[in-house]
């Protein structure tokens, strides 16, 4: 019996592999004969480079099917795929490449250059190129493999792949994930939001993280079903592709550009099933504004780079309703409990540090022992480092992170708290409170607001109200009115550089 995730991938393709596995927004189609043929001549090829087991195959290419096709064939050659965000440039690359030591770095055409010296220089074996438009040398070398490979022969244990945390809340963090780590979540929700069988998915999101290559990607091909393939969200384009599909997935942003759009309704929409969102909160006024344009309750759900998926809101309604604001229960398998800072579990309702176990719990941190250590509890749980509560049905709700919590003059203050409040003020599109020092507090909080299109807001009126509404210690002691949240390629609001802009001044 093989463990491959990439075996039980394979499994699920459809019988006839004439049948369409990919269609691009570019109007290319790709067969799940061509997945198959494709990904053993990239398997070829890496096997053939006899790299040590274990190996990383770092990939920093911009997003198609071939990029794909290398995730798969990493996998079916049992080597670990390790995915970086197209956005960084030499300092960060120069970070990832030293501290994972890849064996093999795939980079676009135009990057060969200075990726490749950094890489040789880090003692990487290969460098290939794998561009946009099927060309690159990857491809190239890979055209003299056989079109046929047998998979390799993996264990559950044995690690798939390496994702870089997003870098929120400071450096980046090698999260090793195991292929039943993957697996085992991908099973899991393809029940849990109960994917059927001639579903389609509108794949609009980048490849280098969780939501995009596991949560997406699994998600279809586990169920063999179909993607439309978008190489950049557009929102015009998306909606094009609507009614030629029944699932869709984004973060918070990519519902608020849709929302955007004029010709968002009901009927633009009257072929979907399936709405989810994740990878950082969504306002209940997008809720809301969704369910009024199209009938459809967005799905949110929780997860991160070291333990995939963790609570979804149900995919069925036999499963119970879906409650907004939540990013509702412990997945089957997932155990969640809510504990304070002394380690003591909280009861139903109270707000502690949220910990997690179960088969879809990394592996540890790569080359970080002592972190990793740190992050487990003498029980095996994993701290998430998420902060939040549970109600009496077992729904989570999120109210911020760990690293984010003020402490003003010895009080905790939740920033998602305060922010809910300011976002139900007129005017308000959005808000983050963050933490700066302060000589008398500590910490006091300063909110950052984004006004609504056409809107203004008195930051002077802001204070005010929320003194009148809240207890003082936790009303943010200055206000700023800025035109956008600076937010990461994931749609996470960059608190940290909030914090550096805003902590001197006052
Ligand atoms: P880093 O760990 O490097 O600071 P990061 O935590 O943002 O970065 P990811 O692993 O990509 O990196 O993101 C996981 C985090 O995203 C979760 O810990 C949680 O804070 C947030 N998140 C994901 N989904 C949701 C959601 N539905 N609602 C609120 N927060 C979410
Ligand atoms: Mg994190």
């Amino acid at each position: 019996d093989n463990a491959n995730l990439f075996a039980a991938l394979r499994a699920a393709f459809p019988s006839d592999l004439a049948a369409c596995a990919v269609e691009t927004d570019s109007g290319l189609q790709y067969t799940w004969g061509d997945l198959e043929h494709a990904t053993a001549m990239v398997a070829n090829l890496l096997e053939s480079l006899d790299l040590p087991e274990g190996a990383r195959i770092a990939v920093q290419v911009e997003k198609s099917v071939e990029a794909l096709v290398l995730y798969l064939a990493t996998l079916r050659a049992g080597l670990v795929y390790l995915p970086l965000n197209t956005a960084y440039q030499s300092a960060e690359m120069a970070y990832f490449i030293e501290d994972a030591q890849p064996a093999v770095v795939v980079c676009s055409g135009r990057n060969f250059g200075w990726v490749s010296k950094m890489a040789f220089l880090a003692g990487t074996a290969y460098v290939f190129t794998l561009n946009d438009d099927r060309t690159g040398s990857l491809l190239e070398r890979a055209a003299q493999f056989p079109r046929t490979h047998t998979i390799a022969q993996r264990q559950s244990d044995d690690l798939a792949a390496i994702i870089y945390t997003s870098g929120t809340t400071g450096r980046s963090k090698g999260a090793m994930l195991s292929h039943g780590n993957l697996l085992s979540n991908a099973r899991v929700l393809q029940t849990y939001w109960d994917w059927k069988p001639g579903d389609v998915l509108i794949h609009a999101l980048p490849i280098f993280h969780v939501h995009g290559l596991f949560v997406a990607i699994h998600g279809a091909l586990i169920n063999g079903s179909k993607m439309v393939w978008c190489a950049k969200f557009d929102p015009k384009v998306v909606l094009q592709h609507f009614p030629r599909a029944t699932v869709f997935m984004g973060v918070p942003t990519l519902y608020v550009r849709l929302l955007a759009e004029p010709g968002l309704n009901a009927q633009a929409v009257q072929n979907m099933r399936l709405f989810v969102s994740g990878s950082a909160p969504m306002l209940v006024d997008t809720h809301h504004q969704w369910q009024q344009r199209t009938g459809h309750t967005i799905l949110e759900r929780y997860g991160m780079s070291e333990t995939v998926m963790l609570t979804s809101n149900p995919g069925r309604a036999s499963d119970g309703e879906r409650v907004v604001g939540t990013v509702g229960q412990p997945l089957p398998g997932v155990l969640l409990r809510v504990r304070d800072e002394a380690g003591k579990d909280l009861p139903v309702g109270e707000t502690g540090g949220i910990e997690v176990r179960g088969p879809n719990v990394f592996q540890g941190y790569w080359q970080m022992p002592e972190k990793t250590a740190q992050e487990f509890t003498v029980d095996g749980f994993f701290k998430t480092g998420d902060v939040g509560h549970v109600d009496a049905q077992g729904y989570v709700t999120i109210v911020g992170r760990s690293k984010d919590l003020i402490i003003s003059g010895g009080y905790n203050v939740y920033p998602a708290e305060i922010e809910g409040y300011i976002n139900n003020l007129p005017g308000v599109a959005e808000s983050a409170v963050v933490a700066v020092p302060d000589a008398d507090f500590g910490e006091v909080g300063v909110a950052v607001i984004v006004p609504l299109a056409g809107a203004r807001v008195d930051p002077v009126q802001v204070i005010a109200t929320l003194k009148a509404t809240l207890a003082n210690f936790k009303v943010p002691k200055r206000c700023e009115v800025v035109a956008e949240l600076p937010r990461n390629a994931m749609g996470k609001v960059q608190k940290n550089l909030l914090r550096a802009q805003y902590q001197t001044g006052t």
